[in-house]
């Protein structure tokens, strides 16, 4: 079956080989040959190992026209602004696909589910482990059930499928849900289960409700619960009240009074969340609230309206949060008055010509809640960033039920805030700036009880102390030598983990998948960028980050050949530089200086090892950072001047 899917792929890579495509272009072919051309077979039919192993080794044979790679395989699958060349990932790629299908096979709306999906749902049923304990009519569904079925005995034509559910962490969680869909849920092995309690599944009552009462979800349980409080009813097993009455007659149930009790403990044991009797939220009152609703003001959890809503896939990004929350003022529950404060990030060049960002957060003149903070290097160095760590700060230190009113300076965090989160969330902050810090803000914002409001910082005279108060403060912190403690606490039960699975689609699995693997960079480029950087900033006074450098190097004013050649030189696969420390007499081409005279043009082939190559433009100054210098760090004699610029097509360097 795959034979003519391979043979075609081998041809046209032949073909493509013919025309001496770049390195840039080989990636394009590669995505438009094996990746498109086995798309379609691996969505219908899983990709066989052989197929697999078959297409990677054209690809990279392909890669480098045959010849032995210089840059290896998993560093050209990085992203741009990491080195890479966003080259085709298969593994992910299929992963992705095997996600998709995850995500038909978890659509439990009857009006669109396959067929197959129900034949599945029974197969593992029937494979149900035995330390599951599990009797065959509790079972529904092996992700919504905390059972689990033999993995040795997965369907084969599954088997990817169910692999990439455990490996990329398949869950369900909700932060709230409409009573609807809480009563939907099965009420056997249900995931909600406090997991400190004892669980009982198997108890003759627990058969009973089964087997004579049909009770396979908690809705059908709250019926049995009614007679609890009839005060015609008797808690005994002979009561003789309507309810059980007709139990015992039309149902042959023994014990109606036991069976309704097992309802009571079974769902007193699921967490408060899970519980569809004490979820106050029917969809038509949230509605009605939502009318004159402050838009300025953070909205409560909208709650998750269909069961498929509910599962999470790759939870394995949102592990690295820290587990211990900021000491949180006393949950005080005196009435607090109303507080506001004005926040406001900015940006500064250091010593060391890095950009680092300082936050400011001002309630009043003089008050002792002030603060100036300067933000860690771990995170991203730009003033929103740092105004969102001030506002993050200034949230988690108020007490939770009082009202508060951040007057903010960036409009973006209003709209992330309240705007852009449920989509955030579903997207698993996949591509999202700032997520660490916009997360444990939103997770903050969910554990308050008071009102949180957001107005933009205008120039009216009463908000006028406030944002010079703000931009004096962040100032303040700009100076500071050590840099604040920012805690990025996420409370988990404001959180979700992971990505929404039914909205997922194909290309945000495929980052998704990509971001959890996380490729270690290589040793070789780290130390070439780091080593350019510092030379960038001897000789440019600025330190470029490792974004800027990846984008500076393929600036548009380049040439192919020049691009291809710093690209290369970056990943050290060019025999310059270092490369010659370790042969014997060719020690001193390795190091460049003035001996040598002025840098002759970009050679991509190389050989000579005597040049250092510096591309400055002055047209675009600084700002585009178009300089660039590869190479030969260690030689200080570099100056702006003293080098043409062969490459230029400006003519004005
Ligand atoms: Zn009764
Ligand atoms: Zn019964
Ligand atoms: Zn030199
Ligand atoms: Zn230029």
């Amino acid at each position: 079956m795959w034979t003519p899917v391979t043979e075609k792929v081998d041809a046209s890579l032949t073909r493509w080989e013919k025309l001496h495509p770049t390195l840039e272009a080989r990636c394009q072919i590669l995505q438009i040959t094996v990746g498109s051309m086995s798309q379609y077979l691996t969505q219908v039919n899983e990709m066989p190992p052989a197929v697999f192993n078959h297409l990677l080794k054209a690809m990279r044979e392909f890669m480098w026209g045959g010849k032995s790679p210089p840059i290896n395989f998993e560093t050209l699958t990085a992203p741009r602004d990491k080195g890479g060349k966003n080259l085709l990932d298969l593994k992910a790629r299929n992963d992705a696909l095997h996600l998709m299908k995850l995500k038909s096979y978890l659509d439990l709306d009857p009006s669109t589910r396959a067929e197959w999906c129900y034949l599945l749902d029974r197969r593992l049923a029937k494979r149900v482990t035995n330390d599951s304990r599990a009797a065959p009519e509790a079972l529904i569904n092996t992700f919504l059930q905390s059972w689990r079925a033999d993995e040795r005995e997965w369907p084969k034509r599954h088997k990817s499928m169910m692999r990439s559910a455990k490996k990329f962490g398949i869950s369900f969680d909700v932060l709230a849900a409409t009573t609807e869909v809480l009563s939907d849920l099965p009420i056997w092995h249900h995931h909600g289960e406090n997991p400190h309690m004892p669980q009982t599944n198997n108890s003759p009552a627990c058969y009973c409700l089964r087997g004579q009462h049909g009770v396979i979800r908690t809705g059908d349980g709250l019926t049995r619960l009614r007679r609890l409080d009839n005060p015609t009813h008797k808690k005994n097993k002979n009561c003789k009240c309507v309810d059980c009455d007709q139990d015992r007659r039309n149902l042959g149930c023994a014990n109606p009074h036991a069976c309704a009790i097992a309802v009571e403990k079974k769902l007193s044991r699921l967490m408060p969340k899970w519980d569809p009797r004490t979820n106050p939220a029917p969809l038509d009152a949230d509605d009605a609230e939502s009318e004159d609703e402050d838009p300025s003001s953070f909205p409560p959890v909208r709650p998750t309206s269909a069961i498929s809503e509910g599962f999470r896939i790759l939870t394995c990004l949102s592990e690295t949060l820290p587990s211990l929350g900021p000491s949180l003022p006393s949950e005080d529950e005196a009435p607090q008055p109303s507080q506001a404060f004005f926040t406001k990030g900015i940006t500064i060049r250091d010593r060391d010509g890095n950009t680092r960002a300082a936050g400011g957060l001002w309630y009043d003149d003089h008050d002792e809640r002030n603060t100036a903070l300067l933000l860690p290097i771990h995170l991203r160095q730009t003033a929103r960033t740092a105004e969102l760590a001030a506002a993050l700060h200034g949230v988690q230190s108020a007490p939770r039920n009082q009202d508060l009113i951040i007057y903010y300076s960036q409009k973006s965090i209003r709209s992330e805030i309240l705007q852009k989160l449920d989509t955030r969330e579903a997207s698993g902050w996949i591509g999202a700036q700032d997520s660490s810090l916009l997360r444990a803000l939103a997770a903050a914002l969910r554990g308050r009880t008071g009102k949180t409001t957001f107005v933009a910082q205008d120039s009216s005279q009463a908000r006028k102390t406030g944002k010079a108060g703000a931009v004096a403060l962040a100032r303040q912190g700009a100076r500071k030598r050590e840099a604040a403690e920012i805690n990025p606490f996420v409370d988990p039960e404001h959180n979700l983990r992971g990505v929404q699975l039914s909205t997922l689609t194909q290309k945000l699995a495929y980052r998704g998948i990509k971001q959890a693997r996380k490729i270690a960079p290589r040793m070789a480029t780290t130390n070439n960028v780091k080593e350019v950087t510092q030379a960038t900033f001897r000789n440019f006074g600025f330190s470029p980050t490792e974004a800027e450098f990846w984008s500076s190097i393929r600036h548009k004013d380049f040439s192919r050949q020049v691009k291809n050649f710093l690209y290369k030189s970056a990943h050290s696969a060019h025999r310059i530089g270092a490369f010659w420390k370790h042969i014997p007499e060719c020690e001193e081409r390795g190091i460049c200086c003035r001996k040598y005279g002025v840098s002759t043009r970009p050679q991509p082939a190389h050989q000579c090892g005597r040049d250092s190559i510096i591309l400055t433009c002055r047209k675009y100054g600084v700002s585009t950072r178009l300089q660039v210098l590869v190479r030969y760090p260690e030689c200080n004699n570099i100056s702006r001047r003293t080098y043409p610029q062969p490459a230029h097509q400006c003519g004005r360097d």
